[in-house]
C-alpha cells in the first residue's frame, strides 16, 4: 500500500550510496559506508550494455534504468545482497529478472538492483537441473533452479523418459518467471497450471532468508510464492512434478464459424476426465491438451505460434473467413507412445465424431512430443531473422468467467476487435477447470468453476503500439461496464484500488504475506503493488 511504502524519504542517500559503491567496483576497493559486502560488490555491473539489457523487456513499452545489475555465483550472493538491503537503513528495491519476458517493466527497477538469474544458468552455479528422483508420496520430480529455462528441464527430464505434465505454449522462460505468474497453457485444464505442479520450494525471501517451503513446510511462503508476482521471494529451487514423457503427439485444428458450437466443443472436451480406461497411466479418454484461437479475415492463417494449415487450403479458409469475418480454430492434442499408437486413432476418431466444426476443416498432424512441446520456437527465431521480434509487444491476458463468454465474443472479439481491425497477433480463447488451482495460492482466477483465458498477443510497431493499448483500455472498460467479472493474467494495474480488486478475497492474506516476507517492501517493485503507485 503507498501509504506503507518506506522508500521514497530516504531512496535518494540509497542511490548516492550504491553509485559510489559501483564506481570502486573496479578498483576492487571499497572505502566508506557501503550496502553491499566487499565480497559480492565485484558482481554489481552498471556499464550501459548491462544497464541497457535490464531497462527494457519483451514488451519493449516501458523503459526503467536500474543502477546496477548483480551477476550472482550463487544463490548465496543473492542472499547477501537481500541482506544487505534488509539491514540497511537506507534499503534498496531488487528484482530477480528471469528472461525479460514480461511486457510492462515487471522485473524492472527504476534506480535499484536487477539480479541477472541468466548468470547463475550461464555458469551452471545455481541448483541446475539435477537428476531424477522418486517419492512414494509423490511421484517422479526433479529439483530444478528457479533460473532454468523450461526447455532446458524438458530436455534434461526426457532423458529420464520423463518430463512436467504442465506446460507454456513458449519454452524460453524461466521456471521462476512463470511460477511467479501461474504458467498457462493447453495442458491446465487437466493438470492444473505449472504452480499445481510443484512440491517444494527454496526462497529467499525479502528478509534475505533462505527457507525451504512445501504445502506442509513454512506453507504461508509456499503459497505466497506460487503466482506472487515476485512479492515474497526469489525462487532459488523448485521441485517439479514429473510424469512418463509420451513419445509423439497428435495434433488437431478444427475451424468453427458459430461460437456457442466452438465453446460447447471446448467445454465437453475438457470435462472428459484422465480416468484410466485400463490399468496402464497414459492410457485414458481424455485430451492432453486443448487451446484455441481466433482466425479473422484482418490477419494471416498461420502466425508465429504455429504454422499449421497446408498452403493448398489456405483459399478454401479465406474464402470461410470472407463469409463470417471471425472464425474460432480449436486445437487439442492427444499424447501416443508406442504401447497406445494403435489405439490413438481410434480414440481420436471417437472425440471427433461429436463434434460440431465445419465440415471439412479438420487438419491434422503427427509429431514428436518434443516438436510439439517447442512449436514456438521456429516461429520466434523466424521473426527474428526477421527483426520482427523485438519489436513493441502490447499484449492483454486475461480470465473471462465461463458464463459471460458470449457476452464476451459479441462486446469484444464481434465487436471491439473486429471493429478496429488492427489486431493481427494471435487471439487465444480457451478454457479451464478451476478444480486444478489451488485457492491458497497467490494467483487470482475468476470464481466460476471453468473459465477462460484470453491472450490478445499483439506485435506492434514502434510507432503505433498506443493503438493497441488503447484497444486494451476499452476491452477492459467494456467488461467493467458489462459486469463481466474478468481478472487480468500477466497482470498490470495504475492504482492500489485496482490491485485490491484483482486480488478480492485473497489481498488481505497477500498484503500480510507482503508483511511478514518482505516488509521493507524490497521485491519486485516494476509489478507496481505496492510501490510507487496512484
Ligand atoms: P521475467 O519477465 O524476467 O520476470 C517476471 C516476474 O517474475 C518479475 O516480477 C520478476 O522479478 C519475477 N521473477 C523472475 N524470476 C524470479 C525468481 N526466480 N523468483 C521470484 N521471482 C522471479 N505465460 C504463460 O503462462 N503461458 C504461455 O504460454 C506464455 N507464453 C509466452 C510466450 C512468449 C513469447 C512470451 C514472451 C511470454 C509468454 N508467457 C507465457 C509469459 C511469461 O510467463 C511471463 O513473461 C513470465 O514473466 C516469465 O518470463 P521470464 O522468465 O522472462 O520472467
Amino acid at each position: 500500500m503507498a501509504e506503507n511504502f518506506p522508500f521514497p524519504t530516504y531512496f535518494v542517500l540509497t542511490i548516492i550510496t550504491i553509485t559510489r559503491l559501483i564506481s570502486t567496483v573496479g578498483k576492487t576497493e571499497l572505502t566508506g559506508p557501503s550496502l553491499v559486502p566487499s565480497n559480492i560488490s565485484h558482481r554489481l555491473r552498471d556499464d550501459p550494455e548491462a544497464i541497457k539489457i535490464a531497462s527494457s523487456d519483451y514488451g519493449n513499452l516501458v523503459r526503467e534504468s536500474p543502477l546496477a545489475v548483480f551477476q550472482p555465483s550463487s544463490i548465496y550472493d543473492i542472499i547477501s545482497l537481500i541482506k544487505s538491503s534488509y539491514t540497511s537503513s537506507v534499503p534498496f528495491h531488487i528484482a530477480a529478472r528471469g528472461q525479460g519476458h514480461s511486457t510492462r517493466g515487471q522485473a524492472m527497477v527504476p534506480n535499484g538492483v536487477v539480479v541477472d538469474m541468466s548468470a547463475l544458468r550461464r555458469q551452471s552455479l545455481g541448483f541446475g537441473i539435477g537428476s531424477v528422483f522418486h517419492d512414494p508420496s509423490v511421484g517422479y520430480y526433479a529439483d530444478v533452479g528457479g533460473e532454468q529455462l523450461w526447455i532446458d528441464v524438458l530436455q534434461a527430464t526426457l532423458r529420464h523418459g520423463l518430463a512436467p505434465p504442465s506446460w507454456t505454449d513458449y519454452l524460453y522462460l524461466t521456471v521462476g518467471g512463470t511460477l511467479s505468474n501461474a504458467g498457462i497453457s493447453g495442458q491446465t485444464f487437466r493438470y492444473g497450471p505449472q504452480i499445481s505442479n510443484v512440491h517444494e520450494m527454496d526462497v529467499i525471501t525479502g528478509k534475505g532468508d533462505f527457507l525451504t517451503c512445501s504445502p506442509e513446510k513454512n506453507s504461508e511462503l509456499f503459497h505466497g510464492v506460487l503466482g506472487g508476482l515476485g512479492q515474497f521471494g526469489i525462487i532459488a529451487r523448485a521441485r517439479i512434478a514429473l510424469r512418463p514423457a509420451p513419445k509423439r503427439v497428435k495434433w488437431v485444428r478444427v475451424i468453427y464459424n458459430d461460437f456457442s458450437a466452438f465453446t460447447k466443443d471446448q467445454e465437453r472436451l475438457i470435462s472428459i476426465s484422465g480416468e484410466k480406461k485400463r490399468d496402464n497411466d497414459d492410457d485414458d479418454n481424455a485430451l492432453d491438451y486443448l487451446e484455441g484461437m481466433l482466425l479473422m479475415h484482418q490477419g494471416p492463417i498461420n502466425n508465429w505460434r504455429s504454422s499449421f494449415f497446408p498452403s493448398s487450403d489456405h483459399p478454401k479458409i479465406i474464402s470461410l473467413l470472407v463469409q463470417h469475418s471471425i472464425l474460432y480454430c480449436l486445437e487439442f492434442a492427444k499424447y501416443y507412445d508406442d504401447h497406445s499408437e494403435h489405439s490413438v486413432d481410434k480414440e481420436l476418431q471417437e472425440m471427433v465424431r461429436g463434434l460440431s466444426y465445419v465440415p471439412g476443416f479438420y487438419y491434422e498432424k503427427n509429431v514428436s512430443f518434443m516438436e510439439f512441446l517447442n512449436r514456438v520456437r521456429s516461429g520466434e527465431l523466424k521473426l527474428q531473422s526477421q527483426g520482427l521480434w523485438d519489436v513493441p509487444h502490447p499484449w492483454l491476458n486475461m480470465f473471462v468467467p465461463k458464463s459471460r463468454i458470449h457476452d464476451f465474443d459479441s462486446g469484444v472479439f464481434k465487436d471491439i476487435i473486429l471493429k478496429r481491425n488492427i489486431t493481427k497477433g494471435p487471439v487465444l480463447v480457451y478454457p479451464m477447470n478451476r478444480s486444478k488451482w489451488n485457492d491458497k495460492m497467490s494467483a487470482s482466477i475468476p470464481d466460476e468453476e471453468v473459465f477462460y483465458t484470453v491472450g490478445f498477443l499483439h506485435s506492434s510497431g514502434f510507432d503505433d503500439w498506443k493503438a493497441f493499448d488503447v484497444q486494451n483500455r476499452d476491452i477492459l472498460r467494456f467488461c467493467e461496464e458489462a459486469g463481466i467479472k474478468v481478472k487480468q493474467y500477466l497482470p498490470h494495474y495504475a492504482t492500489q484500488q485496482e490491485w485490491t480488486n484483482h486480488f478480492g478475497t485473497k489481498w488481505m492474506s497477500f498484503q500480510e504475506r507482503k508483511y511478514q516476507f518482505d516488509p521493507r517492501m524490497i521485491l519486485s517493485p516494476g509489478q507496481r503493488i505496492f510501490n510507487n503507485i496512484d
